[in-house]
């Protein structure tokens, strides 16, 4: 599955929003995976759809979509160079497929700060430096064996552009741009180098609990970042929600003045980020948001349920979500002629509510 790896410099708030995830256990029945692995933390998306469809169809459960994070070791200046936990780390956040970057916006003379005082921009600059420095590395290494590559094969189109890419590259990382807000660059064409500034950012910004409804502050440094995705939350709060039954912890969230935790944020968020979408599946049973990739087909997105729904697909029974909720029931939505029948080739919407039909 897709995971998102998480980073930020030491005492920022990374274990603590880290344990918040993985107390948020509620999933872990369902999710088993997720305690195998340490430092693996599962989330479910947050998504008022199954609750509307576990009521048209009384499903006992609801079982939301979720997002995979992965605590990767802190990062140090000089992390490129391998100093401090150098490789390890690069070779971690090289498997994720997108880079949640925590950021320390709290004050508090009792944790300690690496570089002495609390400025997001210089840490975040501090990290950015250090992947665009680790990419800049990589790219060092593969050029002259491209070049060599589009020399070869001078007619060869794709090794021209290649090389044309891995230069276009190394300029934009040489001024202090990170590829995926780099424009210009064919990045498509540096797959197999697998750098690390290709992959997409969420940065999260941990705040005192007083800052959270601060507007001018998060305008503030969601300028910082942009146009990549910000999310503000209170690492220590998250904990303590995470603790808390459903009712005790809305109550929290609202004299916060706040509606959602930070970590559902995080999950939708993280969700879009990796370019995911959900379809829906509900019974009596349950009510269940399923992930696909944007563009998946009606077997591919049975596959995800089971690899035999894939391989005896013979058609789905499609409705989405917004018609099946206005006819208010199946049968309705039916006799309305709402209900699709779809083939092999049918390409999957998000909240489609789809029942399979296969072969064993
Ligand atoms: P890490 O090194 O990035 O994993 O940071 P930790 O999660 O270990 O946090 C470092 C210290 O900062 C711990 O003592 C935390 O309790 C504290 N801390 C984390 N988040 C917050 C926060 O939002 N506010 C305050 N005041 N302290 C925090």
């Amino acid at each position: 599955s897709l995971t998102i790896g998480i980073v930020g410099l030491p005492n920022v708030g990374k274990s603590t929003l880290f344990n918040a995830l993985t107390k948020n256990d509620a999933l872990a029945a369902n999710y088993p995976f997720a305690t195998i692995e340490p430092n693996v933390g599962v989330v479910g998306v947050p998504d008022a759809r199954l609750g509307t469809l576990a009521g048209i169809f009384g499903s006992a459960k609801l079982i939301p979509a979720t997002v995979d994070f992965v605590d990767i070791a802190g990062i140090v200046r000089g992390a490129s160079t391998g100093e401090g936990l150098g490789n390890k780390f690069l070779a971690n956040i090289r498997e994720s497929d997108a880079i949640c970057q925590v950021i320390r916006a709290f004050d508090d003379p009792d944790v300690t700060h690496v570089d002495g005082d609390i400025e997001p921009s210089r840490d975040i600059e501090t990290i950015n430096t250090e992947l665009i420095l680790a990419d800049l590395q990589t790219l060092e290494k593969a050029v002259p064996r491209l070049e060599k590559e589009a020399k070869r094969n001078a007619k060869d189109k794709a090794a021209q552009e290649t090389l044309q890419a891995a230069r276009d590259a190394q300029e934009a990382l040489d001024r202090g741009t990170s590829l995926s807000v780099a424009e210009g660059v064919d990045t498509d064409r540096l797959r197999e180098l697998n750098l690390l500034t290709v992959k997409p950012f969420i940065y999260v910004f941990n705040l005192d609990s007083e800052e959270l409804a601060d507007e001018k502050l998060r305008t503030r440094l969601q300028e910082l970042v942009a146009p990549s995705e910000a999310i503000f939350l209170d690492a220590k709060i998250e904990a303590e929600l995470a603790e808390l039954e459903e009712d005790e912890a809305q109550e929290l969230l609202e004299s916060l003045g706040q509606t959602e935790s930070g970590l559902a944020q995080l999950a939708r968020v993280g969700f879009n980020t990796l370019g995911l979408q959900t379809y829906l599946t509900a019974g009596p049973k349950e009510a269940r948001a399923w992930t696909i990739k944007q563009g998946a087909t009606a077997p591919e997105a049975a596959g995800v349920i089971h690899s035999d729904f894939q391989r005896g697909f013979i058609k789905a029974e499609v409705v989405s979500f917004d018609d099946l909720v206005s006819g208010g029931d199946m049968q309705t939505a039916r006799s309305a002629g709402k209900v699709r029948i779809e083939g092999k080739e049918y390409v999957m919407s998000d909240g489609d509510v789809v029942e399979f039909r296969f072969n064993v």
